[in-house]
């Protein structure tokens, strides 16, 4: 079956070719281990995951390439500002290693608890610095480079085709490249390749090199490990739409220019997660972490069913309310797969009607991943009464191999009290004493609460109950 997907590089939907058949080289820009991921981070891993599952359902092998960027790079997306690591270091009171280490950790485990498949490979920076040296010195012997203020820049009115994949022009190359003041840069759009002439003091992860002791440019890690693990020209590569005029663009001119020869066939893009006050950002601090969802009584593949009810190419906005409605929904298919599971055995086989469901589900996912309607595929098929309880489990489960929510572990699972955050007994007492005191209002917003939830309260003479909706 085409898989079809919106390639960035050309900004139009294309059948995707693998350059070696049956093989799927992807490359996935990772996280910066000096802080939490937050929950608009988990959308690029989510959605990949998705991407690397369909492919492996369609008997593709996948080599899904990610980078763990362990060496501090700068708090803004250009070459400006503090560096990360050592800012979160002195906050924390830890090394910078022992920071990279911890936050790595934390990102490992959030992607469990989202159900997001590791990669075949992950691959730490600062393993990987002789890679970029090698690199950086053949930009050099290709005359690419130039030394300004001890510092190693790339040369971007050396590479002609300079910020095609983003359709920049050269108005847009100055916005995109956001430099503030670096009289050493020759263009708006160069960036460094190798600092030896740090901005920060005490400058903590430091290596030798051919240009001094110092450490790489940020961008310079993805082009180095992604040839390392994929090669010089490889299937697609991965990552958040902010990425598209900076970091890939400068990824572009530096492989390309050091390989010479194309580098990436696909790009795709995810758009953004955002709050209501808009931009979730660490820098900031206005950011929620899949530990703050698990804190609030939430299960963390609420928030995958959040995410995969939104198409990757649109913006989505968090918000509680959402995320409380895909709680209610995926607790609900959980039931109903419970239910199902209670009948008997799923099909071994999919036949008639079976077989059309499953083929509009492929469809809706090889035309770009269409989650929404993956989604919408499941609930009608639990709808459908020409459908037998095995057609229906067996159906749900080839689907759930894609979309992630661990429909058949969570239904074999001992029925639990309600993940509601807090003790429903507790908001049960508030809202007496609330009506007690005669503060209406009080008491139907913890009704509405625990509505909202699943839990629907019964009053009696005896006192108040609940029960699950
Ligand atoms: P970072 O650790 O900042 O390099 O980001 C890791 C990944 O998350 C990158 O692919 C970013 O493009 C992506 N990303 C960052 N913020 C958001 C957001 N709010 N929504 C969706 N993706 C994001
Ligand atoms: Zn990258």
């Amino acid at each position: 079956m085409d898989i079809h997907l919106y390639n960035t590089d050309g900004r139009e939907s294309q059948i995707f070719k693998p350059l070696q058949n049956g093989e799927v080289g992807m490359y996935c820009c990772g996280p910066t281990v000096y802080n939490y991921a937050h929950i608009g981070n988990m959308r690029p891993y989510t959605i990949q995951d998705i991407l690397k599952r369909t492919f492996t359902y369609f008997g593709y092998n996948v080599s899904h390439v990610m980078n763990i960027t362990d060496v501090g790079h700068l708090t803004d997306d250009g070459d400006e500002g503090e560096d990360k690591m050592i800012k979160a270091a002195r906050e924390k009171g830890m090394s910078v290693w022992d920071i990279a280490r911890f936050f790595e950790e934390a990102f490992w485990k959030d992607l469990e608890r989202l159900n997001i498949s590791r990669p075949t490979v992950s691959c730490r920076a600062t393993d990987h610095i002789g890679d970029m040296i090698d690199m950086i010195r053949t930009l050099e012997e290709k005359g690419y480079t130039y030394i300004s203020g001890g510092n190693v820049y790339f040369d971007t009115s050396r590479f002609p085709e300079y910020g095609k994949m983003a359709l920049l022009d050269r108005q847009e190359l100055r916005e995109g490249a956001r430099v503030g003041v670096d009289d050493n840069k020759r263009n708006y759009s160069d960036f460094v390749l190798w600092f030896t002439n740090s901005k920060f003091e005490n400058q903590a992860m430091v290596w030798d090199s051919p240009w001094g002791r110092g450490y790489p440019g940020w961008h310079i890690e993805c082009s180095a490990m992604s040839s390392r693990y994929l090669g010089k020209h490889f299937d697609i590569h991965c990552g958040g739409i902010d990425h598209i005029p900076v970091h890939h663009t400068n990824e572009i001119a530096q492989s390309e220019a050091a390989n010479g020869c194309k580098w990436v066939n696909y790009w795709i893009h995810n758009e953004f997660i955002l709050m209501k006050t808009g931009k979730m950002s660490k820098s900031k601090g206005n950011f929620l972490t899949v530990q703050s969802l698990v804190d609030e009584g939430y299960d963390a593949l609420d928030y995958r069913y959040l995410l995969l009810g939104g198409h990757y190419r649109s913006q989505l906005v968090f918000s509680w309310e959402s995320l409380d409605a895909a709680r209610s929904a995926r607790e609900s298919l959980v039931r109903k797969v419970k239910a199902l599971a209670g009948e008997g055995q799923a099909a071994a086989a999919l036949a008639g009607k079976a077989r059309e469901y499953l083929a509009s589900f492929e469809e809706h996912l090889v035309d770009d991943l269409n989650t929404p309607r993956c989604l919408a595929d499941i609930w009608s098929l639990l709808k459908d009464r020409d459908l037998t309880s095995p057609d229906k489990l067996a159906l749900i489960y080839r689907m759930d191999g894609i979309l992630g929510l661990r429909l058949e572990e969570s239904a074999a699972q001992e029925e639990e009290a309600p993940s509601i955050g807090g003790d429903i007994e507790a908001l049960i007492e508030e809202r007496n004493r609330a009506r007690g005191e005669k503060n209406f209002s009080r008491s139907d917003e913890i009704r509405d609460e625990l509505l909202a939830r699943g839990i629907r309260i019964i009053d009696t003479p005896q006192g108040t109950t609940w029960e699950k909706v």
